[in-house]
């Protein structure tokens, strides 16, 4: 029947209700991190281009700087090697390898000290960055899919919207760049980001 008894009113009040509230409140911050995941991806299909001669050393030197709190909380050594500069938009470009380093402190190997090392070099006219971890690796048949959206291999393991290797593909799509990654599971992963150099982009048709 339609009526509910004294006792089954007050185990939905003091039970389910609380319970239901936290399902809704969970799908809510859920919605609300998608939400402006997306915001933050068409923006950045409209954001004007600025190709300009990249310093790399300032950039990454300063985005470690940014992320110091972070590297030291997760007792990770970072290691930055002297980087060629190249040609790109600076904003965006920092945006791609803030991402990288940001997902290789949270995909750390929680059994062993962490350690980032990022290197780069010139490889037929154009610049060849890489950002490799010690963490956790990716499985082969997920090395692929981590580019496309709302990819995650954990989806219960710390925060994050399967967004960001999504967009910093796009981002470099845009400006004649290319991202892809080499890992071993259980051994850590090499992301590589090659972008134009600036020294032969007047050679270019
Ligand atoms: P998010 O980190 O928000 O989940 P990303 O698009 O940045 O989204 O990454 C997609 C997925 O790729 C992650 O959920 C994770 O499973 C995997 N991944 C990304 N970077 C690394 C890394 N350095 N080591 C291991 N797995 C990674």
């Amino acid at each position: 029947s339609a009526t509910v008894s004294k006792a089954e009113l007050s185990t939905i009040l003091s039970e389910e209700v609380p319970e239901a509230m936290e399902f809704i409140q969970a799908g809510v911050a859920k919605m609300d991190a998608l939400l402006s995941g997306f915001l933050r991806f068409s923006r950045l299909g409209r954001a004007a281009l600025r190709i300009e001669p990249l310093d790399m050393n300032t950039m990454l030197a300063s985005i470690a700087q940014a992320m110091e709190f972070q590297i030291q909380q997760a007792g990770i050594a970072l290691r930055l090697d002297p980087l060629p500069g190249c040609l790109g938009d600076a904003t965006q470009v920092n945006q791609v390898f803030s991402n990288l380093l940001d997902n290789a402190i949270k995909y750390r190997a929680k059994d062993r000290s962490g350690t980032i090392r990022i290197g780069g070099r010139a490889e037929n006219g154009r610049l060849i960055y890489a950002v490799q971890d010690n963490g956790i690796g990716i499985p082969p048949e997920h090395q692929d899919k981590i580019f496309e959206i709302f990819h995650r291999l954990n989806p219960s393991q710390g925060e994050g919207e399967g967004l960001g290797l999504t967009i910093a593909q796009r981002i470099l799509e845009r400006q004649d760049g290319k991202i892809w990654v080499e890992s071993a599971a259980g051994q850590g992963s090499t992301f590589f980001v090659s972008l134009p150099s600036g020294a032969n982009s007047k050679d270019k048709p």
